[in-house]
């Protein structure tokens, strides 16, 4: 059949339509902690975490690739038992937090969310925790280290600085002052995975890592490549 086909909603209308439900129908924090169980941190997985879930044709996804003896086709052959990275493991409770608007707690495999303070952008947050820490005790273990080198790459052609920013990022002073304290528990992979997210969403860095101003500022979005350079070499 022709026609038009539906153009593909983009990451901003995606999210943009989470809030307004979230405005409209769930401000029972039951039936939203229900939403969020169900449904939404599931499609939030589904449209944000290709890559920390090792999709096949996402950046990281391909090294599961193995090429079949049939004409055109490949499968993917996601190893070992128990290798399963999905948020499904993982409950959403509202509950009153000190000090913060989430939490991991990754021994009850539980996600708490400040009723006050709980938007999108911090069960994003809240869910890279989750993979970061998923993919910190997976087996095989060079997988995590495979996605920050590929996260980095894609990064590398988005932001200008990249290098400047991870090292302010991951330099003792600035981690133990500013980020983590004592009980350190943003990685690297971490705050790569929110600049990307950020990217994707089209909202100012440090909206989901959380991050003050001295890091963002320092970021500058890239200008994309103008159209047409090629031609005249
Ligand atoms: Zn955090």
């Amino acid at each position: 059949m022709s026609g038009k086909t539906k153009p593909e909603k983009t990451d901003k209308q995606i999210i943009d339509e989470f809030l307004k439900k979230v405005s409209e129908g769930e401000k029972n924090l039951k039936e939203y902690e229900k939403t969020l169980n169900s449904t939404k941190t599931m499609e939030f997985e589904k449209a944000y975490f290709e890559d920390m879930t090792f999709q096949p044709g996402s950046i990281a996804g391909n090294i599961f690739q193995i090429p079949s003896k049939e004409k055109n086709k490949t499968y993917f052959d996601i190893p070992g038992e128990g290798f399963d990275l999905s948020i499904k493991h993982y409950s959403f409770r509202f509950k009153e937090l000190k000090d913060c608007s989430g939490m991991l707690d990754v021994k009850k495999k539980t996600v708490f969310l400040d009723p006050r303070d709980c938007n999108n952008y911090v069960i994003l947050h809240e869910m890279t925790h989750a993979y970061d820490w998923m993919l910190d005790h997976c087996y095989p273990y060079p997988l995590r280290d495979i996605l920050i080198i590929r996260l980095y790459d894609k990064l590398k052609t988005k932001i200008e600085a990249l290098d400047k920013v991870l090292m302010l990022f991951s330099h003792y002073t600035y981690q133990y002052n500013v980020i983590n304290g004592k009980e350190g528990d943003h990685s690297t992979l971490f705050y790569m995975k929110c600049l990307d997210l950020e990217l994707r969403l089209g909202v100012p860095f440090g909206t989901i890592s959380g991050f003050p101003p001295e890091l963002r500022i320092k970021i500058i979005r890239k200008k994309p490549e103008p159209k047409g350079n090629e031609a005249g070499r």
